[in-house]
């Protein structure tokens, strides 16, 4: 988005600060006005900001650019807004970015992503060959030479990080289990463009958009299944901008494996005794609106044997986030980790052993915040759970 298109909504916020915590209950929503304690890092905060760059008050200086790239993309605050702008607060740090790189301000955080998508498609700096190694002797089918009815996006994220492996490997094996004709694109696969657009790269984002559905369309797939929450917000929400008609549908994986079970398409037979609770990624839930995901993640712990499912105080829309997302885990890892440490705290208060989630995203800085902080807390994908009850 450009700022120019969100202009009515700027002058919305009342600084009433009702985003600053979740209703009713009164703990905290918002990771970088927590961790920094000042008024420009809340939402309220980045809305003046917005409109003094809108109108040439502020310029795109080091505090300005500190303030609007330390924001997680969380949607707490919009949740938790009641004014008529409360949709638009995130599209308008978006905006603030574009506006950044629309004037050659880039932040230098980024540039290894950003030439890395250019060159190999993906946001880490991996050569693109190596995409597909993840899935090295599971015999899947290569969806880009082979017709198979559903398409497995691992992601970047997947991809390229070997200690998150057993993620997509478990979802693999879940879905042949069940009996799904299900293939991958291997080194063919791409980023999905969504961190491009939350990082202010509008050209980067379209291109990906209209990329992934052109192929898609071509291979005729029937249906897109991720186990990554940002790639499955972005296939959901953002494609619809690019204006070029799907004719596959999305699932994310904890949605499909619901299904599965509920199809009575698998069947657990082993018990995994475990106290869990279960942390709602951003873009699975607040990002998708009313179709949040929140029921089918719960309702896959319930009917794994052995599983006790506890819950976070704040959970479901009202959720803290992981603090990984929207760039925040390269452009500041101290706002990423803190956040994620406080979440584990949160999860800890609950007497679980184990925090499951359905993100890489949010389970890559969760290990890296219990490698920081030292949380005692084991961290899983709700595919790795499923997984040990096959
Ligand atoms: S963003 Fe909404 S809730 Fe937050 S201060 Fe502004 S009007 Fe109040
Ligand atoms: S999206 Fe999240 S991190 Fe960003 S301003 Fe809103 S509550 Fe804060």
């Amino acid at each position: 988005m450009v700022l120019d298109e969100l202009k009515e909504w700027l002058y919305g916020c009342s600084h009433c600060g009702t985003c600053k915590n979740v209703l009713d209950i009164f703990t905290p929503t918002c990771p970088a006005g927590e961790k920094y304690r000042l008024e420009s890092y809340y939402p309220s905060g980045k809305m003046l900001i917005a409109r003094g760059i809108v109108n040439g008050v502020f310029d795109l200086d080091e505090d300005i650019m500190d303030r609007i790239y330390a924001c997680t993309g969380c949607l707490s605050c919009e949740q938790q807004c009641g004014i008529y702008h409360h949709q638009h607060i995130f599209d308008t740090v978006q905006a603030l970015r574009t506006e950044a790189v629309t004037r050659g301000t880039l932040n230098p955080a980024y540039m290894i992503m950003v030439e890395s998508l250019k060159k190999d498609d993906n946001v880490f700096g991996k050569p693109k060959a190596e995409r597909g190694d993840w899935a090295e002797d599971m015999g899947i089918k290569n969806a880009a030479q082979e017709k198979a009815d559903v398409a497995y996006h691992a992601g970047c994220m997947l991809s390229f990080d070997p200690e998150l492996w057993e993620i997509p490997r478990s979802a693999i094996s879940l879905l042949k289990g069940a009996g799904v004709d299900v293939g991958i694109m291997g080194a063919e696969e791409s980023c999905c463009g969504g961190h491009a657009y939350e990082i202010g790269y509008m050209g980067e984002f379209t291109k990906y958009a209209e990329h992934f559905i052109e192929t898609f369309n071509s291979l005729g797939v029937s249906r897109v299944v991720t186990s990554c929450s940002d790639g499955h917000s972005t296939f959901r929400k953002l494609y619809p901008r690019v204006g070029i008609d799907a004719k596959f549908g999305v699932m994310h994986m904890v949605e499909y494996l619901d299904q599965l079970i509920k199809d009575k398409k698998l069947n657990f037979t082993k018990k995994v005794p475990m106290k869990v609770t279960y942390h709602d990624p951003c873009h699975l839930g607040r990002h998708l609106g009313d179709d949040g995901v929140y029921e089918p993640p719960r309702d896959v712990l319930k009917s794994v044997p052995g599983i006790e499912l506890v819950e976070m105080e704040r959970n479901r829309a009202n959720a803290w986030c992981c603090g990984a997302g929207a760039g925040v885990s390269q452009a500041n890892p101290d706002l990423a980790l803190w956040t994620a440490n406080e979440r584990l705290k949160e999860a800890k208060e609950t007497g679980a052993t184990a925090l499951v989630t359905s993100c890489p995203w949010c389970e890559r800085n969760f290990k890296d915040a219990v490698k920081e902080y030292g949380e005692d807390i084991e961290i899983y994908d709700i595919a790795e759970i499923a997984q040990k009850a096959l």
